[in-house]
């Protein structure tokens, strides 16, 4: 509760390196954790075929892990 550590110098961990879900493949920025929006797009159509149709009013813009 007070116990809050704050190192700043191990601020950039290492993040998980493990490429696009869906090919394996290293992400890219633009896309990632997608290697393409190709692969990007497969996971959404997975994501709303897999769980219920959820209407999309907003653009892609609140996608907050
Ligand atoms: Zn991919």
């Amino acid at each position: 509760m007070s116990d809050d550590p704050i190192d700043l110098s191990s601020a950039r961990r290492p993040r998980k390196a493990a490429g696009c879900p869906i090919c394996g493949k290293p992400p890219v920025p633009d896309f990632r954790p997608f290697c393409s929006k190709r692969c990007a797009d497969v996971d959404l159509s997975r994501w709303l075929g897999e769980v219920y149709r959820v209407p999309v009013e907003d653009e892609a813009g609140e996608q907050e892990p």
